[in-house]
């Protein structure tokens, strides 16, 4: 980590430190094996991220939250990325479009899902409309003063039965230069609404026990209070977070690059071929080398995107140039650890293809890496007119 940190900062390392290794590491491999974290260890993990001022750290202190800034939420998501988003997403962090909420969904929505009573899914993708989210079939319909609600939703990750969702939907057409473009609204929706079916969908090898959610909805019909922010300007809501829960993900995927590479020196400098430790081999011992540099780059860049991200300066691009090297950093790491350890590495009784299973996923949620690389071009050419 590069940051450099103040007396505070450091106590909330060694206190993020210690819950992983101490509370969220000992589960992972039966977590893993499972697929499933029992609700009883969820609850614990849930009160032990309470009692550290952990839970709902990224929400102002104005709404009950942490009030943490930004250096302080890449020190927990770094450390958080070493471990296993089944284990570390009970210690939430309420998603900040909930901010939204005006006075109303504040008490039904925000305020319990800071306290822990309620949780919420983020839910945009579709079956039919993933990168291209602006296919997306789900649609809302106006009746009196009521909208109904029809379409279905994939993909839609959480560690727990949600209590509600944030569903986007069209709700009709506006007309732009570019032609016609959907009018895309965010929709508060409560598991339990009439025509709202909601269950865990296929299993991923990635973070095994985070589920997938598969939502359908059928003529839900929903009062006007339940659109978050305006009607028409749902997708201007999750931009104006999405960047930064990019920045995140390449927080969290230098965290993990790090547990890897301690693994990598560890069997690197312990594992005897040909009466050597095999890192001795300059084939390997250069693998752990790229690891190192390619781990301080990332974290060098994370860095720098959260300092322009408090002075008000960070892009689209800039967002996206963080989720596409840190993610492919974390990949070679990973696929370069297992290589190192040669055979075991694919065993089931270490850790190694865990984290190499689950460094995979990371390239493809919250924008695929194509899809950022699309962004960076985009940003590129624009300004030439192109
Ligand atoms: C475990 C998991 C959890 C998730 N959690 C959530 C969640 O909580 N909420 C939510 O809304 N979504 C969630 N997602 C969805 C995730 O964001 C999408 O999977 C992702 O955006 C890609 O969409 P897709 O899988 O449909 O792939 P597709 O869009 O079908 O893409 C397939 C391939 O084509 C490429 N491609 C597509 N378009 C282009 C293009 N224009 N140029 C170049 N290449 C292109 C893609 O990069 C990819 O390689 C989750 C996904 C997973 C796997």
């Amino acid at each position: 980590m590069l940051m450099n940190k103040n007396h505070e900062k450091e106590l909330l390392e060694n206190t993020v430190k210690r819950f992983v290794e101490e509370e969220l590491y000992p589960h992972e491999e039966t977590v893993d094996k499972n697929g499933e974290v029992p609700l009883e260890l969820g609850r614990q993990i849930e009160k032990k991220s309470k009692d550290l001022g952990l839970f709902a750290a990224n929400l102002p202190i104005e709404v009950g939250g942490g009030g943490l800034d930004y250096e302080s939420m890449l020190l927990i998501e770094r450390e958080y990325g070493k471990t296993s988003h089944a284990l570390h997403a009970w210690a939430a962090r309420p998603t900040e479009i909930l901010l939204a909420c005006n006075e109303e969904q504040k008490k039904r929505y925000l305020d319990p899902c800071v306290t822990g009573e309620k949780r919420e899914l983020f839910a945009l993708t579709e079956p039919e409309a993933g990168s291209d989210i602006m296919s997306m079939k789900t649609h809302a319909k106006k009746d009196g003063n009521d909208w109904i609600l029809n379409g279905s939703k994939h993909f839609i990750s959480g560690p727990v039965m949600p209590d509600f969702a944030i569903v986007f939907a069209s709700t009709g057409e506006d007309e732009t230069p570019r032609g016609k473009r959907k009018r895309i609204t965010a929709f508060l929706v409560d598991v339990g609404e009439n025509g709202f079916e909601i269950g865990i969908g296929t299993k991923c090898v990635s973070y095994r026990g985070y589920h997938a959610f598969r939502l359908n909805f059928s003529d839900v019909r929903l009062g006007p209070n339940q659109i978050l922010g305006e009607e028409g300007k749902g997708l201007e809501l999750s931009g104006k977070w999405l960047g930064m829960g990019r920045i995140w993900v390449g927080a969290s995927c230098c965290g993990k690059a790090e547990r890897l590479f301690e693994l990598a020196k560890d069997w690197a400098s312990t594992r005897k071929q040909f009466g050597q430790p095999i890192g001795k081999f300059q084939a390997t011992g250069f693998k752990l080398a790229d690891i190192a540099i390619e781990l301080r780059a990332a974290d060098l860049m994370v860095n720098d995107a959260v300092r322009r991200a408090n002075e008000g300066k960070m892009s689209d691009a800039d967002a996206a140039m963080v989720k596409v090297y840190c993610s492919e950093m974390l990949n070679r790491a990973a696929d370069n650890t297992l290589q190192l350890y040669g055979g075991m590495g694919l065993m089931e009784e270490l850790p190694i293809q865990r984290l190499w299973r689950d460094s995979r996923l990371e390239r493809i949620w919250d924008g695929t890496s194509e899809i950022q690389r699309h962004i960076i071009t985009r940003s590129i050419l624009r300004p030439l007119g192109a």
